[in-house]
């Protein structure tokens, strides 16, 4: 691989991404820092996630012992649909938009984040984010359903409760419009779907493909931008989470289960992160370009401490990295498979 400073091409953003792997041709002799685990309680009658506890606005949770889902109590987007503003000026544009959020609450235990969950549980997750999507995408006014978790104070998680959120509207969301356009464009000329095609040429050459199962594999993706950004792609032409089956749901828990661990390996700490799906749009179009898949943002760089952040050249020009995609995989996949807390175990 080159080790001068090249351009990489994002498929699915059609946008360049500059790598700079000269700047740390020994990127990991850095002192490796831990910081001591947060010992949290299996309850916390503070946290308004936690079963039995109270909400904003009066509500109550019920003492749910598998995954809860429920509508966010301070949604950026609301299930009302709101006049259209005209300024008559095209400096003055705007939109209404018409949504709905959800909060999803992995399990009644505040203490067990998804590296530590088993597979069932992580099954039960998954089951309940696409039951939840299929809801959402009976309102007429919706158009994309986005699922994501924030994990991690650093990456603005306000609460340590395990959940994830989905937030649903009536237009495409800027990244997802962009990914349409590829993959549409892609097929149109090709007859082929362009992320399947990525993955056999991924496949092939393995340099970046962290894991795979049956219905899915983690790789981290040749334009990747964060140094552990990881994509995890279904390998047949599934539009959204609803669409898997049993063993496909099965898979992606274990896929989701594996790379967490491996992160949480990766310092030796709860590892932070931003993931979320991209499924296809509810238009009321079928998508055969679309590939359902999940984006992994974990912003720590050299260890728990060493965080990138996006400034600078980056806000103002293009992203930028150091550790090349190859050497982040081949990083990630030389850690053990059990978690660290486990292993530690007497
Ligand atoms: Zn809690
Ligand atoms: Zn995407």
């Amino acid at each position: 691989m080159v080790e001068y400073p090249h351009r990489r091409l994002n498929i699915l953003t059609n946008e360049w991404v500059l790598v700079s792997p000269h700047r740390t041709k020994r990127p990991w002799q850095g002192q490796v820092e831990k910081i001591p685990a947060e010992i949290l309680p299996e309850y916390d009658p503070l946290c308004y996630l936690c079963p039995g506890n109270e909400r904003a606005g009066g509500h109550r949770n019920p003492n749910y012992n598998s995954t809860f889902v429920f509508e966010n109590d301070f949604a950026a987007l609301i299930p009302v649909e709101q006049p259209e503003i005209t300024e008559g000026t095209p400096f003055f544009q705007s939109k209404p938009e018409f949504g709905k959020c959800l909060v999803v609450c992995f399990s009644p235990r505040h203490d067990l984040t998804v590296p530590e969950m088993d597979l069932e549980m992580i099954t039960r997750v998954i089951k309940a984010w696409a039951n939840a999507s299929a809801e959402l995408s009976t309102i007429p006014q919706i158009k994309y359903v986005q699922v994501f978790e924030n994990k991690g104070a650093v990456m603005g998680c306000s609460n340590p409760h395990p959940h994830s959120q989905i937030w649903s509207q009536s237009e495409l969301p800027n990244e997802v419009d962009k990914e349409l356009k590829s993959q549409q464009e892609y097929f149109s000329k090709n007859n082929h779907l362009l992320l399947l095609d990525y993955l056999e040429e991924e496949r092939k050459s393995k340099e970046r493909i962290l894991f795979s199962n049956d219905s899915f594999s983690a790789l981290i993706p040749w334009w990747a931008v964060w140094p552990f950004e990881t994509l995890v792609l279904a390998h047949r032409a599934v539009p959204n989470l609803a669409a898997l089956n049993e063993k496909e749901i099965r898979d992606l828990a274990e896929i989701y289960q594996k790379l967490t661990i491996c992160y949480d390996n990766l310092f030796e700490i709860s590892f932070p992160y931003s993931m979320g799906f991209h499924q296809a749009p509810n238009d009321g179009t079928p998508h055969p370009e679309w590939v359902l898949h999940a984006h992994f943002y974990p912003p720590l760089l050299r260890s728990a401490t060493i965080r990138k952040f996006m400034v600078g050249y980056e806000l103002l020009a293009m992203p930028q990295r150091d550790v090349t995609a190859e050497s982040a995989a081949e990083r990630l996949r030389g850690l053990p498979g059990i978690h660290y807390k486990k292993r530690n175990q007497p």
